[in-house]
């Protein structure tokens, strides 16, 4: 039972896991849903190129070269949590294949080598990655 003030609420396995992390790194629940949301706004403001904050402790730029992209999926394949074709999202249809998109991804829950690898995985090299901290390219054309 709550105490006085407080609800119960539910919550999904994979936000329970969120909230877990988040707690143990001494962050309250304000902040875990100020830094989500910002995450999805400076995503959405910078389709096409994301800062990823690895589980490995990496903080890499992901971008994705539409015109080189045909829609292979390997990288889909390889990172679905990362690499989507998503008509919606990005709209439109090009050669019979759904353009390429990156979907919101959550801190520190996909691992550096999963993305570098569905990067390389890409026949076009149409994925580009780069370390921030080291600035070394990873995969893909700058
Ligand atoms: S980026 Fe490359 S692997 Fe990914 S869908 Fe496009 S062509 Fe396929």
């Amino acid at each position: 039972m709550p105490g006085r003030g407080e609800q119960n609420v539910s919550v999904s396995q994979k936000a329970y896991e969120i909230l877990e992390k988040a707690k143990k790194k001494g962050e309250t629940l304000s902040d875990v849903i100020v830094r989500l949301s910002e995450t999805k706004i400076a995503g959405l403001q910078r389709r096409g190129e994301k800062e990823i904050m690895t589980s490995d402790g990496k903080r890499l730029v992901v971008r994705i070269d539409q015109d080189k992209c045909a829609g292979a999926e390997s990288c889909v394949s390889t990172a679905p949590e990362v690499f989507a074709l998503d008509p919606k999202e990005l709209g439109g249809f090009r050669r019979g294949a759904q353009p390429l998109g990156m979907r919101e991804v959550g801190e520190e829950t996909v691992d550096g080598d999963t993305i570098v690898l569905a990067a390389k995985s890409c026949p076009y090299r149409a994925i580009y990655v780069k370390d921030v901290a080291t600035g070394e390219e990873l995969a893909g054309y700058p």
